[in-house]
């Protein structure tokens, strides 16, 4: 397994594996990595001949008051995954290969960007769209492997290589999941224990909304009034959004007639949490 640094070096393994008639497949990460990742690299590893795994923490997607200089970084650990699981190359530019001081340019995906996550993290879709358009013409991958984890994310990169006729296939495989059904995150390396133990809300409030529409209840407000009402209980838990949206445009629905995406952030002390489920009444 080779690591590469520079954008130059990148371009041209994949110009020659293109040349050889290699398929490349492409999975972006921003390290600190878990299964949930390796369930992305080992899908790759099983559909392309070679596999790239990103490994680049992208300031352009967080806010100032993120957590981009805490985020967790260790290249030795995640290297080791990366090879035990048959990855060809780490790809890993710094921040002043991918950012030059004359940097000017942004990709923007309308609508898409602004509501759910986008409407608390203001640019933060911005970042994504720049960065993985940035990844995808460095690498040309054939394929990219993303996480349902992340619903409004894999949304916007599809849109955004259909819009801009990008030459690549997306694809979104499902969130890996803790034992009791947190959400594998590098972020849940933040959580104390007694927090953890509070983090499982997120999940058993998605499978209570998924067991009440079982049911027959089509009313979202009402779903949404009793999510609350769970998540409420924990000491440490305060919810940033909860919402019921259409999966293929992301706009809020009041009564559930076809297949819904529930989604929602919730703090579980400092630290943000994320979760969705698609759920078919
Ligand atoms: P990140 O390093 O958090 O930017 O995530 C890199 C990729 O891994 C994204 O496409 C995520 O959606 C995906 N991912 C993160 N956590 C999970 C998970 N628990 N299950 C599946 N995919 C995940």
């Amino acid at each position: 397994m080779k690591i590469i640094y520079s954008i130059k070096e990148m371009s041209d393994f994949s110009k020659k594996m293109h040349l050889q008639d290699q398929t490349i497949g492409f999975v972006p990460t921003m390290g600190a990595l878990h299964v949930g990742h390796l369930s992305l690299i080992r899908k790759a590893r099983g559909e392309n001949d070679k596999v790239v795994v990103g490994i680049f923490v992208n300031p352009m997607q967080f806010g100032p008051k993120e957590d981009y200089k805490r985020y967790p970084r260790n290249l030795k650990l995640d290297a080791q995954l990366c090879r035990q699981e048959g990855t060809d190359v780490i790809f890993y530019p710094d921040v002043r290969q991918m950012y030059p001081a004359n940097y000017k340019t942004y990709v923007v995906v309308q609508d898409l960007s602004d509501c759910l996550c986008g409407k608390f993290r203001p640019g933060h879709f911005k970042g994504v769209a720049t960065v993985v358009t940035k990844l995808i013409n460095i690498i040309s991958p054939d394929v990219a492997y993303f996480g349902q984890k992340d619903a409004q994310q894999a949304i916007i990169i599809k849109k955004m290589v259909e819009d801009l006729n990008l030459a690549v296939k997306i694809k979104a495989m499902p969130t890996i999941r803790e034992k009791d059904g947190l959400a594998m995150s590098s972020r849940n390396t933040y959580l104390h224990k007694d927090q953890r133990r509070d983090a499982v809300v997120l999940y058993q409030a998605l499978t209570q909304a998924k067991d009440l529409i079982r049911q027959g209840n089509r009313d979202s407000l009402d779903i949404i009034r009793k999510m609350r009402r769970l998540i409420n209980k924990r000491r440490s838990a305060n919810i940033q959004y909860i919402s019921i949206v259409c999966p293929q445009d992301l706009k809020p629905v009041d009564k559930i007639r076809n297949k819904v995406l529930i989604a929602l952030a919730v703090f579980i002390g400092k630290t943000r949490l994320i979760d969705n489920i698609v759920v078919s009444p």
